[in-house]
């Protein structure tokens, strides 16, 4: 109990070094990997550590961690913090349940569940439907690719395949479609990558060509993925004419939404999902848009029944008892598992879903502020395109990759770039809904100045070719 204690005043010592820090430099001075351990005392030896030799290293390690909650991240598809979230996670922590079963997890399960029968109304599924929470996106695609695979030949399952199944995703849709075709046993040559359009979205009469030739050769057209929010782009396949494709030739449509599902949140932005109702299943992470702690991610089934068929051990699905519906082991893919779900509710709870439309709603605006800025600076040429929350771009001709490792070295920001087509750019990302206008300008800022003070840093393209 006293340790407990004693260890619960040292984390508050720790977070406030921590907030302070984050004001301070917003991003953490940069360790070369292979200077790390001569830079911190990252050993395990023999003998134990004590008291305030321990919180010096524990100090240490914080303080040299990459920083993802402050202004200047801009790396990934998640970033920020919302506390209240925050709160819930820990409160996780602290319960330490595992989601398996109402024995161990009591109340843990209605919070699943209504997180999961919510965001179903809010979709437009059925009463059939239900969901879980897997690991992450990846294993939300890979949990939709084998119910599919399961649903198109149920004796795979046991006989192992025997049909030459084939999928469909498009060239930007994320490389998670890649490993689970290979994990399920449908093999990645079996991917067929459907071209996308100028703004990045899967063109369905090329997606239904391949379909045709492939039923003409033979293969089993088993599963279309489509993307909400595609990774370098940001952009939203076209759901309602993949799914009249899907449903005319009896194929599993999953919504992978990992990125930008989230929107199902803002009345403004839904329609960017239009006809997501039709779909099998449909996946969301809420630790990107909704600024959760990783991992939150929740797949949705229309018909819970194929959760059941591929998930659970027992025979196949007849009918679900109501002891099945809080005995959640029986439709998850791990046994014991984390509570993912209660970080969710404490900010969903506590914000109420008008507050998750705000959260989603500032998303966008802050990127109209940076398309904006890039839209009216001649330096700049943009790349990406509206109702998106990915700001691609180029600075004065500078090579993107050269640029963002530069400011990442130099501790100015952290942004990555990304390529789409036959052009590659800084890809700015307005994923952290707690940064204003003043933070987005504040980055062409930062950006800015470096150029300028640092010209013999960069030579542009032009006069690479010139030399
Ligand atoms: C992030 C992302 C994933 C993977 O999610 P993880 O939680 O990182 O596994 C899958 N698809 C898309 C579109 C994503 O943006």
């Amino acid at each position: 109990m006293a340790d407990m204690n004693n260890d619960i005043t040292l984390f508050n010592e720790l977070i406030e070094i921590l907030l302070n820090e984050e004001k301070k430099n917003p991003v953490a001075d940069r360790i070369e990997a292979n200077k790390l351990y001569a830079s911190l005392d990252l050993s395990l030896n023999e003998s134990p550590m004590v008291d305030d030799e321990f919180k010096t290293a524990l100090r240490d390690v914080v303080i040299s961690t990459p920083k993802t909650a402050t202004n200047l991240f801009f790396n990934q598809l998640f970033g920020g913090r919302q506390s209240k979230a925050v709160l819930g996670d820990l409160l996780a922590v602290m319960l330490n349940n595992s989601m398996y079963t109402y024995k161990v997890a009591g109340p843990q399960v209605g919070i699943e569940q209504e997180i999961i029968r919510k965001s179903c109304e809010l979709i437009g599924y059925g009463p059939q439907s239900n969901g879980t929470f897997p690991t992450g996106g990846s294993m939300s695609n890979y949990m939709a690719l084998v119910m599919a695979r399961d649903a198109k030949d149920p004796a795979c399952r046991s006989k192992g395949m025997t049909k030459p199944m084939v999928i469909y995703t498009s060239k930007e849709s994320h490389y998670s479609n890649a490993k689970n075709t290979s994990f399920t046993g449908i093999g990645k040559d079996n991917i067929r990558y459907i071209e996308a359009d100028e703004t990045g979205r899967m063109i369905p009469e090329k997606l239904e060509a391949t379909v045709i030739e492939d039923i003409k050769n033979g293969f089993v057209p088993t599963y279309v993925n489509a993307t909400a929010g595609t990774t370098v782009l940001g952009a939203f396949d076209p759901i309602d004419k993949l799914a009249d494709i899907t449903e005319k030739y009896d194929m599993w449509l999953h919504v992978d939404g990992a990125y930008c599902g989230s929107v199902i949140f803002s009345e403004a932005y839904k329609h960017l999902l239009k006809g997501v109702e039709r779909s099998n299943s449909f996946s969301y992470n809420a630790h990107k848009m909704l600024g959760t702690p990783l991992t939150c991610s929740i797949i949705l089934v229309n018909d819970k029944k194929h959760l059941h068929n591929s998930f659970s051990n027992d025979a196949d699905y007849l009918y679900q008892t109501d002891g099945d519906d809080f005995n959640l082991g029986k439709t998850s893919f791990q046994c014991g598992r984390r509570n993912d779900a209660l970080k969710f509710w404490t900010l969903w709870k506590s914000v109420g879903t008008s507050g998750l439309t705000q959260i989603v709603n500032q998303q966008f605006e802050l990127a109209n502020v940076a398309r904006n800025y890039v839209k009216n600076h001649p330096d700049y040429t943009l790349y990406s395109f509206e109702d998106s929350i990915s700001i691609c771009f180029n600075y004065k001709n500078i090579d993107p990759t050269t640029l963002c490792t530069v400011l990442y070295e130099h501790q100015v920001t952290v942004v990555g770039f990304g390529s789409f087509k036959e052009d590659t750019f800084v890809r700015l990302v307005t994923v952290n809904a707690n940064n204003t206008t003043q933070d987005i300008l504040h980055f062409f800022k930062v950006l800015e100045t470096f150029v300028e003070e640092n010209p013999s840093v960069f030579e542009t393209k032009d006069e690479a070719i010139n030399i």
